[in-house]
């Protein structure tokens, strides 16, 4: 057989951060003590009232039939009414559209939004998938890059030169997958201050991970800046900030025309998400946010803890993440070395070192768009993490 396969797939790369949480997995399966620190996946449990709403949508037998393709009117009602009174976001029911997860509310954007030769600068270090979906979309994803001295954060003044006539978005996440960086309200100030000047380029803001903000500011969201609503689509979602990853609900809040554009789309492949999730999400988004503010808590005491363990790593230099459960440390002083078996020539093949020697799962920073940088997500149990610091401790000493 000859096995038709596009070349748009062929030309895709796979998820690399699911590509490496399915390698520790998998070894893992051979009996391999594997310590997976590859995915953002939150460590804990769907908070119980969330799970109890889920069966109680089941017990009413009320929610069995194909829900409206952009979400239940009551959730998107509670979408809305947080995002105006938590965020600051003007916005309306019919303004928002809930999908699948927040991966395929910027699958539908792309899709709807953009054609061949119409570029989005995507702020780099980026989360792998953005960069993928522009390219499903046939648009070219044009990178302006954040150093670590700069905490990761591209400036207005590089926003501003990577504009061309085609530039038709920006797309980042605050706090950043995988960077941990938060854009405070003064630097959004400053890249809305340009943004504004342009009536045909649309911002996608990623906040999935606002509940997981370790400042004193606290979120500040890109479209609760003067004259920023009109062009901002706010993408966000339960996955993260709720430990809901499995129920596959995210959303979008944008401007009409193209909540209408993404509503179309997702009307074509997939309807509406799934109506128990749906119900499950009303309740998060409208009930008790402590279980969500607890979690923030354990996170932050991680991210100290990762930040004093890595300090005694000589050679690992990082930033401080102030948000997201990720650490994204540069490795490039192990680039050239070798334990006397392997040498290690750049930050793919110290991820399988690590994997190999040290059995902890990490991924990459190429796949994000920085190839000095290995993603060491830190949503695992303390003990799991103390291990594999230790384990990476000794790998990395052995390079010499
Ligand atoms: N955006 C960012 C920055 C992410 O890290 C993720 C991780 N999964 C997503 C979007 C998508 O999340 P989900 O599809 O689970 O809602
Ligand atoms: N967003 C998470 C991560 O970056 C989950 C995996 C994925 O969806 O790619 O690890």
């Amino acid at each position: 057989m000859n096995y038709p396969i596009s070349d748009r797939i062929k030309n895709m790369s796979e998820s690399a951060t699911l590509a490496m949480a399915a390698k520790a997995r998998e070894l893992k399966s051979q009996g391999i003590d594997i310590i997976s620190l590859s995915l953002g996946e939150p460590d804990f449990k769907t908070p119980k009232h969330i799970q109890e709403a889920a069966k109680k949508a089941i017990d009413s037998e009320k929610y069995f039939a194909y829900p409206p393709v952009s979400g239940y009117q009551d959730l998107r009602e509670a979408i809305a009414n947080k995002l105006e009174k938590e965020n600051g976001i003007p916005s309306s029911p019919d303004q928002i559209v809930v999908s699948n997860g927040a991966k395929q509310s910027i699958a539908n954007l792309m899709l709807s939004l953009l054609n061949p030769g119409d570029e989005v600068i995507v702020f780099a270090p980026f989360w792998v998938s953005y960069t993928e979906l522009v390219k499903l979309a046939g648009a070219t994803p044009v990178y302006v890059t954040g150093t670590l001295e700069n905490d990761f954060k591209p400036t207005a003044e590089q926003l501003k030169d990577a504009i061309t006539d085609n530039t038709k978005a920006v797309l980042y996440s605050s706090p950043c997958n995988p960077t941990g960086s938060v854009f405070s309200k003064e630097e959004l100030e400053k890249l809305a201050m340009v943004l504004r000047q342009y009536d045909n380029i649309v911002v996608m803001s990623d906040e999935i991970y606002e509940h997981i903000n370790f400042g004193n500011e606290g979120h500040v969201s890109m479209a609760s800046l003067p004259g920023m609503a009109e062009r901002t689509i706010t993408i966000n979602g339960f996955s993260k900030g709720f430990a809901m990853t499995g129920w596959r609900v995210g959303y979008i809040s944008a401007p009409l025309p193209i909540a209408k554009a993404a509503t179309k789309i997702q009307g074509q492949i997939t309807s509406g998400n799934s109506s128990i999730a749906q119900r499950a999400a009303l309740a998060a988004i409208t009930e008790d946010l402590k279980p969500t503010m607890d979690m923030t808590k354990t996170y932050h005491k991680r991210r100290d803890m990762m930040l004093d363990l890595l300090k005694e790593m000589p050679g690992v230099v990082t930033n401080v993440p102030k948000g997201a459960f990720y650490i994204f440390p540069d490795i490039s002083n192990f680039f050239g070395k070798s334990d006397g078996e392997t040498k290690v020539k750049n930050a793919d093949e110290l991820a399988i070192y690590i994997l190999k020697k040290a059995n902890v799962s990490v991924v990459t920073g190429t796949a994000f768009g920085a190839p000095n940088c290995i993603r060491i997500s830190y949503a695992a149990s303390d003990d799991e993490l103390k291990e594999a610091m230790a384990r990476l401790k000794k790998v990395l000493a052995e390079l010499k």
